[in-house]
């Protein structure tokens, strides 16, 4: 069977990408599983350091990887937090700090000018040294709310008010949330050519 580790260490991305890839003749084996260390994001864009963490999970594994970076840009902070969105209130802090600061920070903004995005960047490497990454780019819009709203989900998801659907992403589904979501869309771009892919490697 053909084996693919996942460049990641968040369970809840981890479970995304089961979710939307699982499929019987690939098993995702998550890079927790075999040991290897989270790679330093030291990229300035999501592609970089989508790549970055691809090659470090392909070099310690021997075996093909798919890495995901994604972040959220908000329009009123000039598209921060950005690519430093896990950590956005300083290094080690956690979702309720990132949400308290972005709350902070846009307190005097009005909601409609509260405009932001999802940014999700997914590679797949075959090989550590592989010159011709895959790389698969999507966004999902919304506007940051002025409170946190909802329990499912992860990281700013409580925050983020999707004013089609008149709730927050923490409100959706873990099904509704991947057919709509920037990775849920990314993965499937992804999805859409796995058999191409791995019939490659
Ligand atoms: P990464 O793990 O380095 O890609 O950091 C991604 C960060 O962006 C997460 O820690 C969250 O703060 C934020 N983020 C990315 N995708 C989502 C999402 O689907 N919901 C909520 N927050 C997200």
């Amino acid at each position: 069977m053909n084996k693919i580790v996942i460049a990641s260490n968040n369970q809840h991305k981890i479970n995304e990408f089961n979710k939307i890839l699982g499929r019987e003749d690939v098993k995702f084996i998550s890079q927790s599983e075999l040991n290897i260390t989270e790679a330093a994001e030291t990229g300035l864009t999501f592609v970089e350091n989508a790549i970055l963490k691809a090659r470090n999970a392909c070099l310690f594994s021997g075996i093909p990887s798919i890495a995901d970076d994604s972040g959220i840009e908000v329009d009123a902070l000039s598209g921060r937090p950005g690519i430093y969105s896990a950590r956005y209130a300083g290094d080690n802090c956690d979702d309720y700090a990132n949400n308290k600061l972005l709350l902070k920070e846009l307190s005097n903004v009005p909601f409609e000018r509260r405009n932001a995005r999802y940014h999700c960047a997914i590679v797949f490497l075959s090989k550590h040294d592989c010159s011709m990454p895959k790389i698969f780019n999507a966004t999902w819009e919304g506007v940051i709310g002025s409170k946190e709203i909802g329990d499912n989900g992860f990281g700013y998801d409580p925050l983020f008010f999707l004013p089609t659907l008149n709730c927050t992403a923490a409100e959706l589904s873990e099904d509704e949330k991947n057919t709509i979501s920037h990775r849920g869309k990314a993965l499937n771009l992804f999805k859409k050519e796995i058999k191409e892919i791995i019939l490659k490697y």
